[in-house]
């Protein structure tokens, strides 16, 4: 895979140079420095957008559980901050830009409630499904960079992402490959969860992305080749996410690639969601 990656990397930069690229104008994985691990104002993605063209931006950060249960996102209190503020941009650029409120959140049973309030009450837009936590059993919460030991872990995490696509909360669901990050090999295991996850998708017609952070990483985790080269073989449809954490991330070398890619793979791809 690494060959392939740098030979395309090559050959995109030069389309890029010869100014061939037609790129996206719309991307929903988008996070802000509240989630404490990004960089940029939510204005300041805004301004961006606007600046390159942009007929969506889907604001998505880290969405807090109360209580604060976990780490890597912003703050339970910050949540009424996130949604104010980006509703009040959302008024003011409405004329230059398609603002959307939404949020990255994992599928835990037993937050219905919350998701639910989300959605319903405090007028987000659409929630994406991201399993960086997953339920192992009854009670045990785990964590897919530290708990994943071996594939047989894949299915667990994949059947905890069917349950979330499954609520209808979500969405889509972002890099869905991510367990790759763990350096598995594909093996019998891992094959028939990735089987089981694209059959689902496949089932409920539902979107998966192909995450451009993954690219930036520059590793050869995700986006995943066995995994994409499986989607292709459907009609699941997919979206590229840019998952950026900084402003200049929204658009950049890894969405390029991403788009390039995603075609010459022949993937379903979309750059709209429906949202009412
Ligand atoms: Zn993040
Ligand atoms: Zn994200």
């Amino acid at each position: 895979m690494d060959v392939s990656w740098n030979s395309c990397i090559k050959r995109h930069r030069e389309n890029i140079l010869d100014g061939r690229v037609k790129k996206m104008k719309t991307n929903y994985h988008t996070h802000n420095e509240l989630c404490g691990h990004a960089g940029g104002t939510i204005e300041e993605y805004v301004k961006k957008a606007i600046e390159l063209e942009f007929d969506v931006l889907g604001m998505s950060d880290h969405l807090p559980f109360p209580g604060d249960a976990f780490g890597m996102r912003m703050k339970f209190e910050d949540l009424k901050t996130y949604a104010d503020e980006t509703k009040r941009l959302k008024k003011a650029y409405k004329n230059k830009l398609r603002i959307y409120l939404g949020g990255e959140a994992e599928y835990i049973p037993g937050y219905e409630k919350y998701y639910e309030q989300l959605l319903n009450k405090m007028g987000f837009d659409y929630l994406i499904l991201g399993q960086h936590f997953y339920m192992n059993g009854m009670y045990y919460c785990a964590n897919v960079y530290d708990d994943m030991k071996t594939t047989k872990d894949v299915m667990t995490y994949a059947k905890s992402a069917m349950q979330g696509m499954a609520t209808g909360y979500f969405a889509y669901l972002a890099h869905p490959d991510l367990f790759f990050v763990n350096d598995f090999k594909v093996d019998r295991q891992l094959k028939k969860a990735v089987d089981y996850l694209l059959n689902e998708s496949t089932k409920r017609n539902y979107i998966l992305e192909w995450n451009a952070n993954g690219l930036r990483r520059l590793t050869t985790s995700y986006p995943n080749a066995y995994f994409w080269e499986e989607v292709a073989k459907t009609n699941i449809p997919v979206i590229i996410g840019a998952d950026c954490h900084s402003v200049d991330n929204l658009y950049d070398w890894a969405m390029e690639i991403s788009e390039k890619k995603a075609k010459e793979m022949g993937l379903h791809v979309i750059d709209h969601l429906e949202i009412k």
